[in-house]
C-alpha cells in the first residue's frame, strides 16, 4: 500500500551517472550527492542507451543505496508519440500515430520491470510526460500560439490515450507513485489555461482504463526556470492604483511564482475530482536566480513595470523562455514536505544537462533544432516575441553542458 507522501522519511536515489558528471566539474562535489531524475527518454534507455545504465541497473543500485531504510527513486516517463509538439529540441523517436509502439515497446516493458517483486520495497516516483497535456490546451488552434503538430496531437487523441495508458499500467504497480506534469505558472497561470489544463489531465486520467486514483499528484516547473517564490512582490500588490497584473511581466497572470501556483493547482485538481490526498512536486533544479544580479528588495514604485521589473528575481525576458536560460541558478535543494500541499522539492531536470542545442546538430536521438535555444532568435508568439535568453554553444538536449553547470552553481540560491 502506498504512503501519503513517498518522500517523507525517505532518502532519494542519487543517479551515479549524473553524480559522476557533476563531481568531475570544478566545485561540483558540493552538489554531486543530490538526487536527480532518471530520464527514460527513449526505448533504448530502458535497457541502457549508448553504454549507459538501464532501468534495472538503476533499480539495483537504488536497492543498494536504500539499505534498511526507505528510498524513493525518481523516473521520468517521456516518450509519447509526437512528443513535445510545440518545440523541436526533444521531439523524440515516435511519430504522431505511433501510439501502439508507445504502449508495447515503451510503457509495457517499463511496467514489467517495475512490477518485479525484487523492487517492491522501493518507492518508485514516476513523473509522467512533461509538457504534453498542457500543449493540448495552449498550443492549438484557434490560438495564435498553435502549432501544426499540437493540432495533430489534439485531433488524433494520442497524448490523451498515451498518458491514460501509462497511468493505468504504471498505477497497477502498488509501489509506483504517478505524478502528472502540470506545466508551470508562467505557462498555465492564466484564466483561460488553468482549469482547462486540469480538465485535460482528468480526461487523460480517465482514458485507457486509468482512473483518478492512478494519480498520486502533479509536478510543476519540470526542466523550467520559474521562480519558487518572488520575495519582493505579490499578485495582490498595486502601484498608483494599478495591479501588478497589468505589468508587462505579469501580463494578467494570476500567479507570480511556483509555490502559489502549485498550491492552487492542487486545490483545482481536488475540486475537479482528483483524490483529496494528491500532493505536488516542484522541480527546483534551476530556478534559484541568485548571484550578483539578484534584486535585494522591491522595485521602485514609479509604476507597475518599474516595481515588478526592479523586484522580480526571475530575470528571464519572458516566462515563455525555456531553453538554457542565461543567468539562472540552482534552486532549493531537494527536500521532503517543504510547504502545505507540497510533497517535495525535487531536481528532476539534472542540472548541467542541456535543454537543446543552440544550432542544428545531426543526431540519432530524435532531437531537432529549436530556435528557442539559439541566443540570436527573436522569438515567436509563445514567448511573446522576445529574445530567447538562451546561453550560447549548447549541446543537444540531455547532453552535458559544462558552462551552464558552472553558471547554475555560481547563481545558486540558496548559495552553495
Ligand atoms: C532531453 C532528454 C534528457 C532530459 C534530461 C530532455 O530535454 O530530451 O534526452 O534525458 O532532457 O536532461
Amino acid at each position: 500500500t502506498r504512503v501519503d507522501n513517498p518522500y517523507a522519511g525517505a532518502k532519494v536515489y542519487v543517479n551515479p551517472e549524473w553524480s559522476a558528471n557533476a563531481a568531475a566539474e570544478p566545485g561540483g562535489s558540493r552538489i554531486a550527492n543530490q538526487p536527480t531524475g532518471v530520464w527514460l527518454d527513449r526505448v533504448a534507455a530502458i535497457n541502457g542507451a549508448g553504454g549507459k545504465m538501464g532501468l534495472r541497473a538503476h533499480l539495483d543500485e537504488a536497492l543498494k543505496q536504500k539499505g534498511s531504510g526507505e528510498l524513493a527513486v525518481q523516473l521520468v516517463i517521456y516518450d509519447l508519440p509526437g512528443r513535445d509538439c510545440a518545440a523541436l529540441a526533444s521531439n523524440g523517436e515516435f511519430g504522431p500515430t505511433d501510439i501502439d509502439k508507445y504502449k508495447t515497446q515503451y510503457i509495457d516493458p517499463i511496467a514489467a520491470i517495475l512490477a518485479d517483486s525484487k523492487y517492491a520495497s522501493l518507492r518508485i516516483v514516476t513523473t509522467v510526460e512533461l509538457d504534453s497535456l498542457p500543449n493540448l490546451v495552449t498550443n492549438v488552434s484557434p490560438r495564435n500560439t498553435a502549432t501544426p503538430n499540437c493540432d495533430t496531437m489534439k485531433s488524433n487523441g494520442n497524448y490523451i490515450k498515451g498518458v491514460g495508458y501509462a497511468l493505468n499500467k504504471l498505477g497497477d504497480v502498488p509501489n509506483v507513485y504517478n505524478y502528472v506534469d502540470a506545466g508551470h505558472h508562467g505557462w498555465l497561470g492564466w484564466d483561460d489555461n488553468f482549469s482547462a489544463t486540469v480538465q485535460t489531465i482528468k480526461q487523460a486520467a480517465t482514458a485507457e482504463g486509468a482512473t483518478v486514483n492512478d494519480v498520486h499528484g502533479f509536478i510543476t516547473n519540470t526542466a523550467n526556470y520559474s521562480a519558487l517564490k518572488e520575495p519582493y512582490y505579490t499578485i495582490n500588490d498595486s502601484v498608483n492604483g494599478k495591479s501588478v497584473r497589468e505589468s508587462k511581466w505579469v501580463d494578467w497572470n494570476r500567479y507570480v511564482d511556483e509555490l502559489s501556483y502549485a498550491q492552487a493547482f492542487r486545490q483545482e485538481a481536488v475540486s475537479q475530482g482528483f483524490p483529496s490526498g494528491v500532493g505536488m512536486l516542484i522541480d527546483t533544479s534551476r530556478n534559484g536566480w541568485g548571484g550578483s544580479a539578484r534584486p535585494t528588495g522591491p522595485g521602485a514604485k514609479t509604476d507597475v513595470n518599474t516595481y515588478v521589473d526592479g523586484g522580480r528575481i526571475d530575470r528571464r525576458l519572458n516566462t515563455g523562455n525555456w531553453c538554457n536560460q542565461s543567468g539562472a541558478g540552482l534552486g532549493e535543494r531537494p527536500q521532503a514536505s517543504p510547504a502545505a500541499g507540497i510533497d517535495a522539492y525535487v531536481w528532476i531536470k539534472p542540472p548541467g544537462e542541456s535543454d537543446g542545442a543552440s544550432s542544428a546538430v545531426p543526431n540519432d536521438e530524435g532531437k531537432g533544432f529549436d530556435r528557442m535555444c539559439d541566443p540570436t532568435y527573436t522569438g515567436n508568439p509563445r514567448n511573446n516575441n522576445n529574445m530567447s535568453g538562451a546561453l550560447p554553444n549548447a549541446p543537444l538536449s540531455g547532453h552535458w553542458f559544462s558552462a551552464q553547470f558552472q553558471e547554475l552553481m555560481k547563481n545558486a540560491y540558496p548559495a552553495l
